[in-house]
């Protein structure tokens, strides 16, 4: 069986980080229950938070974080030159994240006023895609570990991937929540994918739209329906500009 040009016997993956917090990684560590079987399907062959391994003789790269330093783009291309399949996992990765919050100053701005007199080499964030060609985007701040554990099960067996394209409502709605827009919070639920189990407003915090954009997400509609519940046009596109996930589909 193949996938992408892959014999999927046994698949080796590498697990890599960049800049981000590195909590995507550690949701893939952190699934006790499963780990053991979800291992058991791969050859770990690079995995800083789990393993001492540190081979370069991957098929599957899963690549966490967004690119901030001209040091990383380097790695990065070598990363992308040894992997058949290269997955960026996490909104750093695939929108640039939060780190793409810093692209709204000058670099010397950041510098300054961050680092101050402990100066740092830095540079305008960029998501692996802007860098190197992106096989596959598993979105989400931080990803959810059954759906890294089910999309690579399917690439182990050459299942399709699928990903919900209904948006964060849906699961919302599902759970009996209480809508937050009625506690007087914003949220992203309407025109955000879904498959994170509304996480955020079954918190009773509002969704930021961190898995990108549900399809046929309906932007003016949504800014209306905020408008409507008493907020400002400038929050409003705060909001949507958050993650950056965003950013691609509301330039259209
Ligand atoms: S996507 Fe979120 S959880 Fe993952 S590395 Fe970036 S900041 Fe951390
Ligand atoms: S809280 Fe957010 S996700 Fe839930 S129903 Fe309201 S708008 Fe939709
Ligand atoms: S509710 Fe929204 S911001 Fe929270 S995890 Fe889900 S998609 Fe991301």
């Amino acid at each position: 069986m193949k996938y992408l040009g892959i014999e999927t016997e046994k698949v080796r993956i590498g697990v890599f980080d960049f800049t981000g917090c590195e909590g995507c990684e550690l949701q893939l560590a952190n699934k006790e229950g499963t780990l053991v079987s979800f291992l058991d399907l791969l050859e770990v062959v690079n995995f800083r938070e789990i393993s001492s391994e540190r081979g370069d003789n991957y098929d599957v790269a899963l690549v966490e974080g967004a690119i901030s330093r001209d040091n990383e783009i380097e790695r990065l291309k070598q990363i992308r030159e040894k992997a058949k399949v290269l997955v960026a996992i996490g909104s750093c990765a695939c929108f640039g994240g939060v780190n793409y919050l810093k692209n709204r100053f000058s670099m010397e701005n950041v510098v300054n006023e961050v680092y101050g007199e402990h100066k740092v080499e830095t540079r305008r964030v960029q998501s692996i895609g802007e860098v190197v060609k992106v096989d596959l985007e598993i979105p989400g701040c931080p990803v959810s570990k059954e759906e890294v554990e089910r999309i690579v099960v399917d690439l182990v067996t050459g299942a399709d991937i699928k990903f919900p394209k209904y948006p964060v409502c849906i699961e919302c709605r599902q759970k009996l929540n209480t809508c937050v827009f009625d506690l007087g919070k914003i949220c992203l639920g309407p025109i955000t994918r879904a498959g994170c189990g509304a996480v955020c407003p079954s918190s009773k915090v509002g969704c930021l739209g961190c898995r990108g954009p549900a399809e046929d997400a309906n932007y003016d509609s949504f800014r209306q329906i905020a408008l409507d519940h008493g907020f400002t046009a400038p929050r409003i596109e705060e909001k949507l500009k958050f993650f950056n996930a965003l950013g691609a589909a509301l330039q259209k």
